[in-house]
């Protein structure tokens, strides 16, 4: 375990650095409607700085076109985007059947105020708004996954119904440091869904800064798997400071 300022350092000086984020709780604050999670403007800013300067990857669970249209100056900069947690995003009818019955079944959450969000090839119950309701969604989700082959994974305040297929943050990481002999990685991450990164990155034995962004939500096996819990503002901060650093001493890439 290493100290930001010394992870810093090594990031300022490395010659092929990877930044990799994920988006909900890490870049984006967590909103009660999905749909309204944004990045804010200095810190998208402060990215499409870095990306002149390192590799910016943002790896989240959510559709891809939802990414793009969020992250448009960093799609135009060449930073690499992934959505649906690296997993296809394409499915076939038979699977887009079976995730529009299974849709079905969380109707009567939907009307109790459960946010019910459809994505290419997953449903998500986001029972934030209904803390109460948790158990009954987990369990119906659980269920119905059961009944029609799909399959879930838990994320904060909310639980997904998957088509089943291959891919998870690991994977994309493993793949991202494959393609390129990075010298240092920062992962920043706050869900079960980034353990699989953080631990990605600490086989490729690639030295790494991980951070954790703290919530009440945070779960503990990521704040024990990575190097500091740090508070999304603090987070934020050193991405600008980052980037204006990069930006005053260095050529871009
Ligand atoms: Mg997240």
């Amino acid at each position: 375990m290493s100290t930001w300022d010394a992870a810093r350092r090594r990031l300022e000086r490395a010659t092929a650095a990877l930044v990799a984020l994920d988006f909900d709780g890490t870049l984006a604050p967590i909103t009660e409607e999905p749909a309204r999670a944004t990045v804010p403007a200095a810190v998208l800013e402060a990215l499409v700085t870095l990306a002149r300067y390192v590799h910016v990857a943002v790896i989240s669970g959510r559709p891809r076109s939802f990414l793009e249209q969020q992250l448009r100056p960093l799609v135009a900069i060449g930073a690499t985007i992934v959505g649906n947690y690296g997993r296809s995003e394409a499915i076939t009818e038979e699977e887009r059947t079976r995730l529009s019955l299974a849709a079905e079944r969380f109707e009567h959450l939907r009307a109790a105020g459960v946010v019910i969000e459809r994505k290419p090839s997953s449903v998500v119950l986001h029972y934030r708004t209904r803390p109460d309701l948790a158990d009954r969604a987990v369990e119906l989700a659980r269920t119905t996954a059961e009944e029609y082959g799909l399959v879930v994974q838990a994320a904060r305040q909310a639980i997904e119904v998957l088509a089943p297929g291959a891919g998870s943050k690991g994977s994309v990481l493993e793949a991202l440091l494959a393609r390129s002999s990075f010298d240092f990685v920062l992962f920043a991450g706050d869900d079960l869904g980034d353990l699989e990164a953080v631990r990605a990155v600490r086989r490729s034995r690639v030295p790494s800064y991980c951070v954790a962004v703290a919530s009440s939500e945070l779960p503990a096996q990521l704040a024990a798997q990575c190097d500091e819990v740090v508070r999304q503002g603090t987070l934020h901060r050193r991405l600008r400071a980052l980037a204006t650093h990069l930006s005053t001493s260095r050529p871009p890439l």
